[in-house]
């Protein structure tokens, strides 16, 4: 019973194979970045085409070096959405062909969806606090390059939005600042490099929403800080300590908005933290700070599991299969697909 997954609906191409009790069998995942770079963001016709080129080879490989063949296969499971339709296409048609000719159920997996169950694949835990698996509901931050979003994660395709960006995701905040300072694309990690040595008490910069009702975000206001002082000229401890505080700014007000999530969903058994942002340690920390004073454990998957992946689409796949889940071949991808949309109910 092992389920094949693939993912496509930005810029990584990936594919995995996993036993339906969560053992990883093999994964591959390609990073477009080259591709991209030189156009400073991810290019949607470069990307249908990169993934058009190198899924089919990720799938050959996996199964090569899992020693499947589509015999082997219980179900396929691919990104429906939400991200770039060619991508998407590329990914869901594949996946849906490979389903046909096996003869084993189809499942169009909301990308979202694959993020938010990642945290319950069995070995994501840390082996005594998490001995029992992670257990609904829990309360799920999802901060990548496109999403910044509180969800109280009440079960398989039940997801429950508590708060969201009212401009940039985070990730796309940190990529924005990171340019400004002159740092390469995609700026996250590059901030995060940079600001270790920087003082991050020499500019005050805002720190959006903090202290508001509810867990909405924005980062927008938090960029145009950034671009301020950058205009008015920096030398090089000047970025260092401008990335430092606008780290600081970040983490401060994730923690803040965590912390007002939590007391919205008071029965939450954990605090989960996924997506590309959730790389950064200084955010980590400050997260792990708010769950442990609400005495819950901060579960962040390994870094590998948080940015995109098909161990997490493979995984949601499981987890619906289990259900009875499945979709029909004639399923259409979704570039927009809210996490309040998901089917619930079996076909
Ligand atoms: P989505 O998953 O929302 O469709 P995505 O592909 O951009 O979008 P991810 O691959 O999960 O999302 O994350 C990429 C984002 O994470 C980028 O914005 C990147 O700058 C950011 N990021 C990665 N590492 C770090 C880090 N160490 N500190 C801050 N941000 C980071
Ligand atoms: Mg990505
Ligand atoms: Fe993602």
């Amino acid at each position: 019973d092992v389920v094949l997954g693939l993912e496509s609906s930005c810029d990584e191409t990936a594919a995995a194979l996993l036993r339906a009790d969560g053992t990883i069998l093999a994964e591959a995942v390609l990073s477009q970045l080259e591709d991209h770079t030189p156009y400073g963001g991810v290019v949607p016709e470069i990307a249908a085409r990169a993934h058009l080129a190198h899924l089919p080879g990720l799938v050959r490989r996996v199964m090569a070096e899992a020693g499947i063949g589509p015999d082997g296969l219980a179900a396929v499971a691919a990104t429906a959405g939400p991200g770039l339709i060619g991508g998407l296409i590329v990914g869901a048609t594949l996946g849906k062909g490979m389903a046909l000719a096996a003869g084993v159920p189809f499942l169009g997996i909301n990308h979202l969806e694959g993020h938010a169950l990642t945290p319950r694949l069995p070995g994501v835990f840390k082996a005594g606090v998490h001995a029992g698996g992670l257990e609904f509901p829990y309360l799920l931050m999802l901060l990548s390059g496109g999403h910044c979003q509180c969800v109280r994660v009440e079960g398989v395709g039940r997801h429950v939005r508590l708060g969201t960006t009212l401009d940039d995701a985070v990730g796309e905040a940190f990529d924005k600042s990171a340019k400004l300072l002159g740092l390469p694309w995609p700026g996250g990690p590059h901030l995060e490099r940079l600001a270790a040595s920087g003082d991050p008490a020499r500019f005050a910069l805002p720190r959006p929403l903090m202290g508001r009702p509810g867990c909405d975000f924005s980062f927008s206001g938090l960029k145009t800080a950034v671009a301020n002082i950058v205009a008015k000229g920096l030398d090089e401890r000047g970025r260092a300590d401008v990335a430092a505080g606008f780290q600081a700014a970040v983490a401060a007000t994730l923690a803040d908005r965590a912390a007002h999530a939590l007391a919205m969903a008071p029965d939450a058994t954990a605090l989960v933290v996924a997506g590309g942002v959730a790389a950064n340690k200084g955010i980590r920390s400050a997260l792990a700070a708010v769950a442990a004073k609400a005495g819950l454990p901060l579960v962040a998957p390994p870094i590998r599991l948080c940015t995109d992946n098909a161990v997490m689409i493979a995984w949601a796949g499981i987890e619906r299969l289990r259900l009875g889940l499945t979709d029909e071949l004639d399923q259409a991808p979704r570039p927009r697909w809210p996490l309040a949309e998901l089917s619930v109910t079996a076909v």
